[in-house]
């Protein structure tokens, strides 16, 4: 028996990335994976194929779109109607965007609030009722150190996680009594496509070379001079889906070379 080998669990934005490590390692240890996120069909199915067969679980894909409250929620409905039951919730999903607050465009923050915060939100409150129910339940949210501090030119991303803290916090609270634990685990820089997508808009933003944004912003701020790798993350949500993690609740958890002791 592998030890989430009775769990069924969702990771949102699981088609690359933290998300998709998160979903392979919740797969080796026994899990069945709902996958979802963006991305073309053939090498999804890829993922999707190879993790069944790499780890002996089942595995299917959703295409719901984290902007739209009700594919969220139908994520959850669709999941627990499949594998008959909703364990393990993690809300990975995120887009980011780099502009001065005066250039801001005004469709990037409602994007990333609605993504980042507001889709939490609904699984959240879909994926509660049955966790509660069967009294066993493991919520974790895939924040950022910018739940914690902020740096210039992502007003939104770093307003969407600071809530997504609070939600985690308070989903803690409600979740207690009922064997629900709600954690958030904040990252700072792990090497994804995410990461290497803003490279070019800082650019821009600070007039540096490639280089300099590597060296001058994203490893500077980590004084352990490594990125995180998506491992290291997974490797932390398999042990707050654990037994030995149930009384760790409404934690904020930064994995980032010691950039926030800063
Ligand atoms: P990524 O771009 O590789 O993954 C993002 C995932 O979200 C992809 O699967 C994408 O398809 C999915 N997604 C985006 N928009 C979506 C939508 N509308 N509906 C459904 N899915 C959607 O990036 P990543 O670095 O793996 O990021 C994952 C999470 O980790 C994000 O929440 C991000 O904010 C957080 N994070 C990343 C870093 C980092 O340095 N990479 C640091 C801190 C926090």
């Amino acid at each position: 028996m592998r030890p989430l080998s009775s769990k069924n669990a969702i990771v949102t934005g699981s088609t690359s990335g933290i998300g998709l490590a998160i979903a392979r390692a919740f797969a080796a240890e026994g899990a069945n994976i709902t996958l979802n996120g963006l991305g073309d069909a053939d090498a999804i199915e890829l993922e999707r194929a190879g993790i069944e067969r790499d780890f002996g679980v089942k595995c299917r894909y959703s295409a719901a779109n984290m902007m739209n409250g009700q594919e969220v929620a139908a994520l959850v409905r669709e999941a627990e109607k499949t594998f008959g039951t909703l364990d393990i919730l993690v809300n990975n999903a995120g887009i980011q965007y780099v502009a001065p607050i005066e250039e801001f465009p005004e469709d990037k923050w409602d994007a990333i609030i609605r993504i980042n915060l507001t889709a939490p939100f609904h699984a959240i409150k879909a994926a509660l009722p049955g966790m509660k129910s069967r009294n066993w339940g493991r919520i974790i949210n895939i924040a950022s150190v910018h739940a914690l501090v902020a740096s210039p030119f992502k007003s939104a991303y770093i307003s969407a996680k600071h809530g997504l803290a609070g939600l985690t916090k308070t989903a803690a609270l409600e979740g207690a009594a009922h064997g629900v634990t709600v954690n958030a685990i904040a990252p700072g820089y792990v090497w994804t496509s995410l990461v290497e997508k803003q490279i070019p808009d800082t650019m821009k933003a600070r007039n540096m070379t490639e280089q300099e944004v590597k060296r001058d912003v994203l490893l500077a701020a980590q004084p352990t001079k490594g990125f995180v790798t998506v491992e290291e993350i997974a490797a932390l949500a398999v042990f707050l889906c654990s037994d030995a993690a149930k009384q760790m609740t409404g934690a904020v958890l930064p994995v980032d070379g010691g950039s926030t002791a800063e």
